[in-house]
């Protein structure tokens, strides 16, 4: 939307979480320049079906890989079958360090017109860089999933206070974003750069606590992820499905476990009644408006301990009987 162009959403499959190359065949035109394909939770898209309805018009992919670094397709990362895929580092992702993300592109032209336009992006102002950095501070040393409530209630406060630094800017205030032109600042990059280096460590504990909730969580009042055989997956959150999600979310906040409702609507985090405001047709994608009044997500990130995993497998055992 910033650069002008009127996104098309694509609905997710039927028992999946990601783009339904079938919808997406149907929804192509003349005039689509780009297909955008995310990787939920972690979990590939199916590239196979993805890439051949692209191919049939020769159609650029954008990989949204934000929500992973590590999974892999049919032995290939994923982010590498694009033009393009972008990574975000803010409070919620695999990797965290605050606001920032990164791009890697592998499309020679694409690289060439990034790399101009980044070598205009400033560093943000001194007091914005500190804010940042002691909120990441905050976050590093104090987070821990039982505080997840309490966190987000202050973090919510926080932000529409315009103190602390949130992760989403509504397009419709504001059509492009002033921050779109900042550029990480150098702490940032060292700190971005000394966490990927321990990236095998946050892969194994987030492999090893999708395991624990996989094989301990019964399934009477969820539904347990299905993945493809060609996929290896490193969930950044462990979704869950379940008919009663209003209900799961208000006890899990009575008993301080981590279990989050995103995705709340198919265009998280605009809500029904602004979904115009980003191009959101009510109905354009069923499967998706269904799944999000059904999806639930756990945590995996490092801050998760075997107690935490007992007390959230506790929490799902209750909940069912
Ligand atoms: C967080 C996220 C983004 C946006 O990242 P920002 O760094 O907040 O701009 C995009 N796509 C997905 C799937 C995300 O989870």
């Amino acid at each position: 939307m910033a650069t002008g162009a009127r996104p098309v959403y694509i609905d997710v499959e039927h028992r999946g979480f990601n783009m339904n190359a079938l919808d997406l065949r149907d929804k192509i035109t003349d005039r689509t320049r780009a297909i955008v394909v995310q990787h939920t939770f972690g979990i590939p898209a199916d590239m196979e079906q993805i890439l051949k309805v692209a191919g049939e018009r020769d159609i650029p992919i954008v990989e949204d890989c934000c929500h992973t670094l590590s999974s892999t397709y049919q032995g290939n990362t994923v982010g590498s079958y694009g033009v393009a895929s972008f990574y975000s580092f803010e409070w919620g992702k695999p990797v965290v360090v605050g606001v920032g993300g990164s791009a890697m592109i592998t499309d020679g032209d694409l690289r060439e017109r990034m790399l101009r336009k980044y070598a205009e992006h400033k560093y943000p102002p001194l007091a914005k860089q500190i804010r940042i950095l002691c909120q990441y501070f905050v976050h590093h040393t104090m987070y821990k999933p039982k505080y997840y409530w309490t966190v987000r209630s202050l973090f919510r406060r926080l932000s529409s206070m315009g103190i602390a630094e949130g992760n989403y800017s509504n397009m419709h205030d504001q059509p492009v974003s002033p921050d779109f032109r900042l550029r990480m600042s150098r702490y940032h990059q060292r700190l971005l750069i000394a966490k990927l280096t321990s990236i095998d460590r946050i892969n194994a504990h987030a492999r090893w606590v999708a395991d624990q909730y996989k094989a301990l969580i019964p399934e009477s009042v969820v539904v347990h992820p299905k993945t493809s055989p060609l996929s290896s997956v490193v969930y950044s959150r462990y979704p869950l499905v379940t008919p009663n999600k209003e209900q799961i979310l208000k006890k899990a906040q009575a008993a301080n476990v981590e279990v989050a409702g995103w995705f709340a609507t198919p265009v998280h985090p605009v809500r029904r009644e602004n979904w115009s405001h980003v191009g959101y047709e009510a109905g354009s994608c069923q499967n998706a408006e269904s799944l999000a009044e059904r999806v639930l997500s756990l945590p995996t990130h490092r801050r998760v301990s075997g107690k935490d995993i007992e007390r959230t497998t506790r929490f799902f055992s209750e909940v069912s009987t």
